[in-house]
């Protein structure tokens, strides 16, 4: 049986360090993996010292393009969609005004390019966002928004009759990073006598925890160094000594090698908690 997984992002960069050991294991097993990446990233600041040049900014949007081609295939998508909208930048700054900022575009026009691709692929899997609590960014509560609704609206024959038969996701999830992810590898930093790039993190928890979600663990073992190379193709975005690198590989796969995902709508009965194709 054939098997599909749409991935929808706001940046390029995302889809590397959100769930990427996930894709790339589905990837492995045979799952036609689509990775629609809304926009451009124009807004992004370069972030790695050695990439900071004029002639880098002055054409980010199209280094930022090449970037991702390179993710996409390190990880193992099949194909990759650029919906072309303008990164609408970080809350409260100026690029949120562009009139091409993903933002500003009207709802329904990226609802129905997200509806016209889920109808073609027909995927069992779609994976959006979480509602983004601790990290506002503006482009990522759009997908958040926008993944909601295509779960509908993908599913309704009075919903852009125009853009493909309707077709019912059996599930949605976001990746998400867990309250557990982040103490485990907290703790497992200090018990190893190095410093934990969780620090403030812990402290901003406050006692928070997950255990009112429904969440889905699934091993990345064997795909957690190619998530680590997707990530640092992007290489004018991440800083190769920064924090996406500061707990050591080996660190994560003898404590935590999982990515973790929460369930955001579903129309199967999810029984396992280790696998995004469960009930189907
Ligand atoms: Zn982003």
């Amino acid at each position: 049986m054939s098997r599909t997984l749409v991935a929808l992002h706001a940046h390029p960069d995302d889809e590397s360090s959100k769930g990427a050991g996930t894709v790339a294991h589905y990837a492995d097993e045979g799952v036609r993996c689509v990775l629609v990446t809304a926009t451009g990233g124009e807004a992004g600041d370069i972030l790695n010292p050695a990439m900071n040049r004029p002639e880098v900014a002055e054409n980010l949007a199209e280094i930022r393009a090449e970037e991702l081609a390179a993710a996409a295939e390190i990880i193992g998508y099949d194909e990759v969609i650029m919906l072309g909208y303008r990164d609408s930048g970080m809350p409260d700054t100026e690029p949120n005004a562009h009139p091409e900022a993903f933002v500003n575009a009207p709802f329904d026009e990226a609802l129905e390019r997200v509806v016209t691709i889920v109808r073609r692929e027909r995927p069992e899997v779609v994976l959006g966002y979480d509602e983004h609590v601790r990290y506002p960014h503006p482009d990522h509560v759009r997908i958040h928004d926008l993944s909601l609704a295509a779960f509908e609206a993908a599913a309704d024959p009075e919903r852009f009759p125009e853009s493909g038969e309707p077709w019912e996701i059996p599930s949605l999830f976001a990746p998400v990073f867990t309250v557990r992810r982040i103490e485990t590898l907290h703790t497992a930093m200090l018990g190893l006598g190095h410093e934990s790039p969780f620090e403030q993190w812990i402290e901003r928890l406050d006692g928070a925890t997950d255990t009112d979600k429904n969440l889905v663990h699934i091993d990345v073992t064997a795909t957690l160094g190619r998530a680590r190379e997707a990530l640092r193709a992007h290489r004018t975005q991440v800083d190769p000594d920064g924090f996406w690198f500061q707990v050591p590989l080996d660190v994560v796969a003898a404590h935590y090698p999982f990515e973790d995902f929460e369930l955001m709508q579903s129309r199967v009965d999810v029984a396992s908690t280790d696998d995004l194709f469960s009930g189907i």
